[in-house]
């Protein structure tokens, strides 16, 4: 039934509870396997991201985890990653290093012109505000800045599959609806979703959107072209509340048949395995 998840956030990052709740309602949902990825140290504080001295302990914990749920479920210790720049990105030494079974490669933050970083993955009156102040309104090139860093992070690779791979699209088309029929978009993403297919990297079906704003990342629309380009994908709930780490699954497996998908990767016992899609 593809009862799994790679993508889920705790109480040592933004989730809103502790991991062993995450795992106890993935148990009693039948998943097989769940993997927990909170969002990477920066090298500046956030509100959101685990710090860097507690990755021996978020560690810790998962090792606990496994021990005590085995032979009920696989679990599994990521990190989703941010690329930020030449020298802080999944890639680095520091997290090939750490003890991990598989990392996630994802964008939220975007140098400006000015150099300052901004968080792109927030709210919409924000991100308006974001692009009036610090692109003086130019859609295009805000949303070039995503996927330019987008497509630097899996030229430099380091990490198995992207997150949330166009999630600044929400928002773009929030400000422009014309923005998926534009020439230079389709033109970027096409660029963009090659580079990954070349470079060999699965790409997530994030839901964490789905039942709020009825889109995945990537969108939906996209689903056929990443199927002629043979890139394997992996069906993830980002889920940062335990009520949610199902939300959106069974939808977003229908829409990969849909589009052509006969299976899905799926972790088993930490090898990466083309699973039957089974509704
Ligand atoms: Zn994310
Ligand atoms: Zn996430």
């Amino acid at each position: 039934m593809n009862l799994t998840n790679y993508h889920s956030h705790c109480s040592f990052c933004d989730g809103k509870a502790p991991m062993e709740d995450f795992v106890k309602s993935a148990v009693e949902a039948g998943f097989t396997a769940y993997g927990i990825s909170s969002h990477a140290p920066l090298p500046f504080d956030t509100c959101w991201t685990l710090k860097a001295e507690k990755v021996a302990d978020y560690l810790q914990e998962i090792e606990r985890l496994k021990q005590k749920y085995a032979g009920q479920i696989e679990l599994y210790a990521g990190l989703e990653i941010d690329y930020l720049n030449e020298r802080q990105n999944p890639a680095m030494s520091y997290f090939q290093e750490l003890p991990l079974d598989y990392r996630i490669g994802s964008v939220h933050l975007i140098y400006t012109e000015g150099g300052e970083i901004i968080d792109t993955d927030t709210g919409l009156e924000n991100f308006r505000d974001l692009l009036a102040k610090y692109f003086r309104g130019n859609l295009r090139k805000m949303v070039t800045c995503y996927f330019t860093a987008a497509m630097q992070m899996v030229e430099e690779g380091g990490f198995d599959f992207v997150g949330h791979a166009d999630k600044i699209s929400y928002n773009a088309s929030m400000c422009d609806p014309s923005i998926y029929e534009q020439e230079w978009f389709v033109r970027m993403l096409r660029e963009y979703f090659s580079l990954i297919a070349e470079k060999n990297i699965m790409v997530e079906i994030n839901t964490k959107a789905y039942e709020a704003k009825g889109c995945f990342f990537p969108d939906v629309r996209h689903f056929t072209y990443l199927r002629e380009l043979k890139i394997p994908v992996l069906v993830n709930s980002d889920a940062h509340r335990p009520n949610l780490i199902n939300a959106g699954r069974p939808e977003a497996l229908k829409a990969l048949l849909k589009a052509g998908y006969c299976s899905v990767r799926q972790l088993e016992k930490g090898q990466w395995t083309d699973v039957p899609i089974v509704l």
